[in-house]
């Protein structure tokens, strides 16, 4: 594996627990699992991707619990499809915690060295090259290089070669790669400045703390998380006079004088590009977050830049609490190299170079999550090719895991990629809290699931399905303390004994609201919850599923390989060139190719013979 970032950590482990030898490079193993960006771990769909991971046997969900500082549950006021779970994380104690883990995991050696080159014969994998000229030969490799490929940090008129954090890059990696055919592009991501806490007057801004107990991970029970403490994140917003000075000084901005080539994030843009995109809005809300129980360090999210330095105190020192504040890091933006990801195959294995894989950042995508799932599944795969295995594929029905992956693969990105609960079409399938039930069968299939957890997770199963079986059957007697709490609540009063279930079908009415009328109540808050979506949406979920497996029929539709799609007549000569391109293995895969068209696809069904 190159790299120990959350893509690699996830592969290196995966591969280790499942029996290969592993060794895990990176440049600086005192930034193993570092947070170069937000201290969070979760947030609107990046907190599926958590709960699925750990459902197959990652590590972020169980390292997240452990080192959490505050715990919310985002859209807790929308539907269950949308709930996101996000943890402030302590930065220090994630890195020691999972620096440990990789440390005392059998079949696995940590090794810090900068890669600089992949050795390929007769087109597969067969070792890489250190910085020292040290070659290490190998089956696979993964490469999860993150942001340090080529790595240019700029900060106002200054640009110099580097890595996050001031860490070094990694400037002859991707020189190899290009010198084996393949593609890459340049990517740019930014970050704000971190203050010093004594001197921010905390009281001026808005506290917010943390409102749930769910934890990311089946083996982190509730009790455990509810040791946790709870340090408040504020809330603060910019005004007038930093808009104005921001604008006084686009150009001097990299980004407006083209200094920046690099492509960023559309959904994490830095405030100088907010200000201008909407410059009808009066103020942007930024959340002021803690980095760590043992720091003073804060961490001003939506305040990232890339201004010169002058400029980021002029602009800190308008917001409210902020006027004497003291930036302990600067805000920068860091350009990068990257590949296309079109050249990966859903295993995330290079299709012109067997046994050579790639994770994270590297393929793509921005976010600790998005990077630390692709590791998961390039990790379980490049051990189950080895091991002459099945591999693990993950469609778009059954996890954001499988979305995120194949809307890499099939249509590539042309910016940082970031998950969202909005690019799956079965949100209400793919919740958080059915991840486990998605998921650790296939965790269990290729040995990342032990029996004993996998028994636990059954067990847990027939809980959930004994609590809704307790729930059709158990009446609620109906009484005037009821009836004032079902008013009060919005929804109308009883006037005769309700089955639970049929009352738990109101959208008002939730386990919470009724504890005291329902005394034959004994599972934990885990269960009930999972119990009442899958009553309250019990319709909408059978519908979903239904059109899950319609769409699997035509996943399940499998491409012969090696077809040449420019001999097929009828097709059109741009879905030719895409097809011959991208070598989709189903009409399912075929049919999401932007330029292969619905006529396309039935030319295609009529040459398979269907
Ligand atoms: C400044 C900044 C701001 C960011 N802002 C955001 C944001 O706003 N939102 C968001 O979602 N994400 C953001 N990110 C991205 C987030 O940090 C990454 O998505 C995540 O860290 C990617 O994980 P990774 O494992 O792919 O790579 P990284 O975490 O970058 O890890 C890469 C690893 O590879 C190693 N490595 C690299 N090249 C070599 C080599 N040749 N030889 C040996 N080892 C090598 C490094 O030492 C490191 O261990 C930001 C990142 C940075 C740097």
């Amino acid at each position: 594996m190159v790299g120990a970032g959350h893509a690699g950590i996830e592969a290196a482990l995966a591969s280790a627990r499942l029996g290969l030898d592993t060794i895990l490079f990176t440049m600086n193993l005192d930034s193993v699992g570092n947070m170069p960006c937000n201290p969070s771990i979760g947030g609107t769909g990046k907190g599926h991707l958590v709960f699925e991971i750990d459902a197959l046997g990652g590590e972020m969900g169980r390292a997240a619990d452990l080192v959490t500082l505050q715990n919310r549950m985002l859209n807790s006021g929308k539907g269950p499809a949308v709930h996101s779970k996000r943890v402030q994380a302590d930065r220090a104690a994630y890195h020691v915690l999972m620096k440990h883990t990789l440390e005392t995991t059998d079949n696995l050696r940590l090794y810090q060295t900068e890669i600089t080159d992949v050795l390929v014969e007769n087109g597969a994998v067969s070792g890489v090259v250190t910085a020292l000229g040290a070659v290490f030969e190998c089956k696979a490799a993964i490469i999860c290089a993150g942001t340090y490929l080529n790595g240019r940090v700029i900060v106002g008129e200054h640009a110099y070669p580097s890595g996050p954090d001031g860490l070094l890059p990694a400037n002859s990696l991707t020189a190899s790669l290009i010198s084996l055919g393949i593609k890459t592009m340049r990517f740019k991501t930014g970050t704000p400045p971190r203050v010093l806490k004594s001197s921010v007057d905390l009281g001026k801004l808005e506290i917010q703390h943390g409102d749930t107990d769910i934890p990311f991970s089946a083996l982190t029970d509730e009790e455990e998380l509810a040791k946790r403490p709870d340090i408040p994140c504020y809330i603060v917003y910019t005004n007038e006079k930093t808009h104005e000075i921001i604008r006084s000084n686009l150009h001097r901005s990299p980004l407006f004088s083209g200094m920046i080539e690099g492509v960023g994030p559309r959904y994490c843009p830095s405030i100088e590009d907010k200000v201008v995109r909407f410059a009808d809005k009066e103020r942007h809300q930024l959340f002021v977050e803690p980095l760590g129980e043992n720091t003073e360090e804060l961490y001003i999210q939506g305040f990232s830049s890339s201004l010169p330095a002058d400029v980021q105190v002029q602009m800190l020192h308008t917001l409210p609490g902020f006027e004497h504040a003291l930036i302990m890091r600067q805000a920068y933006a860091i350009e990068y190299d990257c590949i296309d990801p079109t050249q990966l195959y859903p295993t995330l294995e290079f299709k012109d170079i067997s046994g050579l894989y790639g994770a994270g950042q590297f393929n793509g995508t921005s976010g600790y999550e998005e990077a630390a799932a692709q590791g998961l599944i390039a990790g379980i795969n490049a051990a189950l090719k080895i091991k002459g295995e099945e591999p693990l594929i993950l469609s778009r029905m059954d996890a954001y895991i499988g979305v995120l992956i194949d809307d890499l693969v099939m249509k590539g990105t042309n910016e940082p990629y970031r998950i969202m609960t909005s690019r799956s079409e079965y949100r209400l399938i793919l919740r958080q809290d059915n991840a486990d039930e998605r998921l650790t069968p296939e965790g269990y299939r290729v040995g990342l699931i032990s029996e004993e957890r996998y028994e636990k997770f059954k067990e847990k199963q027939r809980r959930i399905e004994a609590e809704i079986q307790r729930a059709e059957l158990t009446t609620v007697k109906a009484s005037d303390e009821l009836n004032r709490v079902l008013e009060e609540a919005g929804t109308a009063p009883l006037s005769a004994g309700i089955r639970l279930a049929e009352l738990l079908r109101r959208p008002q009415v939730t386990y919470g609201l009724i504890t005291e009328f329902d005394p034959t109540r004994t599972e934990s808050k885990r269960i009930l919850q999972c119990a009442q979506i899958r009553i309250k949406y019990e319709g909408y979920i059978k519908k979903q599923l239904a059109a899950a497996e319609r769409q699997k029929k035509l996943e399940n539709k499998k491409i012969p390989e090696g077809l040449d799609y420019s001999k097929i007549p009828g097709l059109r000569l741009e879905a030719q060139a895409k097809l011959n391109a991208i070598r989709p293995k189903s009409i399912g895969q075929a049919a999401r190719i932007s330029g292969v068209s619905p006529a396309d696809i039935s030319v295609l069904l009529i040459r398979l013979g269907e």
